[in-house]
């Protein structure tokens, strides 16, 4: 049996990290299984609908590198299957007409409650005869849950999971205004569309129980379910806005690589023994459900921090490129220039060693593009003050008579001058350069970075520190 996974999420405004994690899981699943991802979007709350809720998904999952089989998947669309479904319920006695008012139900529920007995729907139209059926009143159609007995689930993430059929209710399968519940939908659209294998977070273990009476009642195969315990913060309770940022868009805007945010997204709930940086392909290899954790995990900063400095360290320059470009052109206010993308391509392998987010690379990259004069940093500020311009100046002066101005020749040069006037401290030589070279005080070697620039442009620099210094 081919393997057939989905990922469906309902279109919200975004992406939650939780959501990522389930369409990472399903993806791993059917890669590794040789299989296929289908892609659902269940957008059937058409009063609170919008196109850019899904754009917002669809960019996400791109983003992240999630690539899915066939078109996407319209739940909505469907609609008349869905209906068609409970007609055949009906017509086979497995489903039933309850024409019920609001009122009725309210008072059922107060009696029940007065009485202590259960609030749910006391099934008092299941037995019913067609000739009791009220004029002018559209019914809804429930289904005709078991009585006896009990429902099991063989979860392969949970193991034997089980309910006693008193606990589920002649639940809702088509509303009085003809449309279909979302219990109703899910499974009509997984037996559809060829689902074999559900992994989605353990709150929908609930709905599983329910759905299964639906697949049994259309004498249809269940898909094996995965229920996976669901994201926690760092404080343990349910990962949410007060932990920080819970959109895959925030994470793609504060400059995390989609594959550090897979890998992150893969150990934030999946173990391989003690590995923590899985490649992509990787993960395809050793994917499986035996390795889902059984309680929830929490959301480590840290972590995907660290992991996210790996990736940049290790991704191949071009690539990164693309991805730090429009952090630096948002900074820069304007495209960056065909010298200032030569300038970050010659400097990149130092700056990728250096930075944790894609923000700070681009922070650190600005002094290579950056149209001088510029402002400078508090600190930077600091440095240049009128004690540094005489050394600025023999800086300025040494500098000027090389002719190969080479990152080696800039710092020979840098560590006479701290010899002679700095007790050989370089770092008192190379402070204030760097302070006026990029106007801040962190960077990458400044005797790299000065090659960079290129000779004219460094005297330009140095210039304009010293008429501040002045
Ligand atoms: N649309 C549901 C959600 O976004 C998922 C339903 C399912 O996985 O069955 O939570």
């Amino acid at each position: 049996m081919s393997v057939v996974t989905r990922f469906p999420p309902s279109p919200t405004g975004f992406m939650h990290i939780g959501n990522a994690r389930t369409a990472l899981f399903n993806w791993l699943y059917a890669k590794h299984h040789g299989g296929k991802m289908l892609f659902r979007i269940e957008d059937t709350d058409r009063a609170r609908h919008s196109e850019e809720a899904v754009t917002a998904i669809i960019n996400s999952l791109k983003w992240l590198e999630l690539d899915w089989d066939g078109d996407v998947v319209s739940q909505f669309s469907n609609s008349n299957r869905h209906v068609e479904i409970a007609e055949q319920l009906l017509h086979e006695g497995k489903a039933y007409r309850c024409y019920c008012t609001e009122d009725e139900l309210r008072e059922m529920r107060e009696t029940a409650k007065k009485e202590g007995r259960s609030t749910f729907y006391d099934r008092r139209w299941r037995d019913r005869p067609e000739s009791d059926e009220p004029q002018g009143i559209e019914p809804v159609i429930r289904i005709k849950a078991p009585l006896e007995g009990e429902t099991v689930i063989e979860d392969s993430v949970q193991g034997t999971v089980r309910v006693d059929n008193k606990e589920l209710d002649d639940f809702i399968l088509l509303r009085s205004d003809g449309t279909p519940t979302y219990m109703l939908s899910v499974v009509v659209d997984d037996h559809d569309m060829g689902v074999t294998h559900v992994l989605r977070g353990d709150d929908h273990l609930n709905n599983a129980f329910r759905q299964k009476i639906i697949f049994d009642a259309m004498g249809w195969d269940v898909p094996v379910y995965g229920h996976m315990p669901l994201i926690h913060g760092p404080d343990g309770g349910k990962f949410s806005k007060r932990h920080g940022a819970t959109s895959v868009e925030e994470y793609r805007d504060m400059g995390y690589l989609p594959e550090a945010m897979r890998n992150y997204l893969l150990r934030l709930g999946w173990a391989h023994g003690n590995d923590e940086i899985i490649s992509t392909d990787q993960a395809i290899e050793w994917f499986d459900v035996k390795g889902i954790g059984k309680s929830p995990s929490r959301f480590d900063f840290k972590k995907l921090d660290s992991l996210n400095g790996h990736y940049i360290a290790h991704a191949d320059n071009e690539r990164l490129y693309s991805f730090v470009q429009p952090f630096i052109e948002r900074r820069l206010d304007t495209e960056i220039s065909e010298t200032g993308h030569k300038r970050i391509m010659l400097c990149m392998d130092e700056l990728k060693k250096r930075a944790k987010t894609l923000l700070q690379l681009a922070d650190e990259a600005l002094f290579l593009v950056k149209e001088a004069p510029f402002s400078y940093d508090e600190k930077a500020k600091a440095l240049l003050d009128h004690d540094t311009h005489t050394l600025l100046m023999r800086i300025k002066g040494s500098l000027e008579t090389l002719n190969d101005f080479t990152h080696v020749t800039i710092q020979d040069v840098c560590k006479e001058i701290a010899n002679d006037e700095m007790e050989g401290k370089l770092g008192k030589v190379a402070m204030p350069l760097r302070a006026a070279l990029t106007g801040t005080t962190v960077s990458p070697s400044i005797f790299h970075a000065a090659e960079i620039l290129g000779k004219d442009e460094v005297l330009k620099r140095i210039d304009i520190a010293l008429e501040r210094t002045g």
